[in-house]
């Protein structure tokens, strides 16, 4: 854990840390950190070996997720979707794709990003209603997808669509230059999470052939609920730990070095005292619940779906109350947005609609736990 945790700190703090504040003022995709990361080659931690990446997997998914957001949560999520598209390839791809994709994602040649919401379906992104006709040997898609994290940026999305083969869904690679594929180019104004680029996607007659389909027609929902789902809810779990965690450190550095004329700090206050204590305490469980249940999911232990979805809602809740509680000790000075709290605050709303969103979650949690079929 230490090392890549550690390892992954030093480069947030060297090529992530120096951009954030500009990628949030600016709303805009952190791409110097991202030239860092593919030179680094950190896009290849989830390839196999053989493939000339790093052979890593959930839990250092989690680690490194974490790390980054311990600095910039729009990095890390951005970095996470790359993430969890990329084990969908190395667990469901065709030898020839994962040939013609894994070895440049490893080298920092690929990007990838998730283009699975529509405004139809919202939360619910696995009922997708995009359009598939087939002619010849070509798929045909017509659609929109809402809300794509690092369009333009990413160089192939995966895509959920109902398979016209079969009965179910179909995962699909899609180059953002391919004939017919559009981004509404609207820049992303959100709340929080400002450098997402996230944008709609337009697909209007845009022709595929089968070997960019993930797996069997039809076996995308099985993907999706066994491998991008965990992946994806860690991977959350760990960007919103890391936003507790950068409000945590933050608010403890602003109490200790804001001066009284007496010269006493904010940090002699006891109710401030009490305040860091619950704070750090919310923190560093949200972080080690992450982690511990990213060991669960590595070691395949029988409730690991159990424990990331829990891990998801508790540090969803944790880096809104955190991030609260901070911007009370932070006083007019944090409100006045002197200091970052009030932009993790924003980050941090972010968790609880995200889909799967945290009221569809915990729905999710309670049948899981009662031995119901999710959704
Ligand atoms: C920062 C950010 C980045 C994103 N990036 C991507 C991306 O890269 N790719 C992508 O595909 N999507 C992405 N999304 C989209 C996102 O994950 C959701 O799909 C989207 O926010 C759903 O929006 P909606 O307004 O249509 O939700 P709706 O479906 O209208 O839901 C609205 C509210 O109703 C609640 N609700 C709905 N159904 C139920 C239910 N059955 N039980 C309980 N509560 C329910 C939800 O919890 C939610 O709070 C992103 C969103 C954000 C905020």
């Amino acid at each position: 854990m230490d090392n890549i945790y550690n390892k992954m700190l030093e480069f947030a703090k060297k090529h992530i840390e120096p951009y954030t504040t500009d990628v949030d003022k600016n709303a805009t995709f952190p791409k110097e950190s991202f030239d860092a990361l593919k030179k680094e080659r950190i896009t290849a931690l989830l390839v196999p070996k053989e493939y000339g990446g790093m052979g890593l997997s959930l839990e250092e998914h989690a680690q490194t997720v974490l790390a980054f957001a311990s600095t910039c949560a729009t990095t890390a999520l951005c970095y996470m979707m790359h993430n969890v598209a990329t084990n969908c390839i190395v667990t469901h791809g065709s030898e020839e794709l994962k040939q013609k994709f894994l070895p440049k994602i490893a080298n920092g040649e690929i990007l990838l990003a998730l283009a699975y919401s529509e405004s139809g379906s919202g939360t619910h992104f696995y009922q997708p209603e995009l359009k598939v006709t087939k002619k010849d040997n070509k798929y045909i898609l017509n659609g929109r997808k809402s809300f794509v994290t690092s369009a333009l940026y990413a160089d192939y999305c995966l895509i959920d669509a109902n398979s016209i083969d079969t009965e179910g869904l179909d995962n699909w690679l899609v180059h953002k230059d391919l004939m017919g594929v559009s981004y509404q180019e609207s820049n992303w104004d959100g709340l929080g999470m400002r450098g997402n680029a996230s944008m709609p996607m337009l697909l209007e007659n845009v022709q595929i052939g089968s070997e960019y389909r993930l797996g069997e027609a039809g076996s995308a929902e099985e993907q999706i609920f066994n491998t991008v789902g965990p992946f994806f809810i860690l991977g959350l779990s760990a960007v919103y730990s890391g936003v507790a965690l950068n409000a945590c450190n933050t608010i403890i550095d602003y109490a200790k070095n804001r001066k009284y004329p007496d010269n006493t700090t904010l940090s002699n206050i006891p109710t401030v005292q009490n305040h860091i204590s619950k704070i750090y305490t919310k923190a560093t469980s949200a972080k080690h619940f992450t982690l511990a249940a990213a060991k669960s999911g590595a070691t395949g232990q029988e409730d690991a779906l159990a424990q990331i979805i829990s891990a998801r809602l508790n540090a969803s809740e944790v880096a809104v109350d955190v991030c609260t509680l901070a911007m009370k000790i932070g006083g007019g000075t944090a409100y006045a947005k002197r200091i970052k709290i009030e932009r993790l605050l924003r980050d941090a709303f972010a968790a609880q609609v995200m889909a799967p969103s945290t009221d569809v979650l915990s729905t999710w949690l309670g049948k899981a736990l009662t031995d119901q079929p999710i959704p």
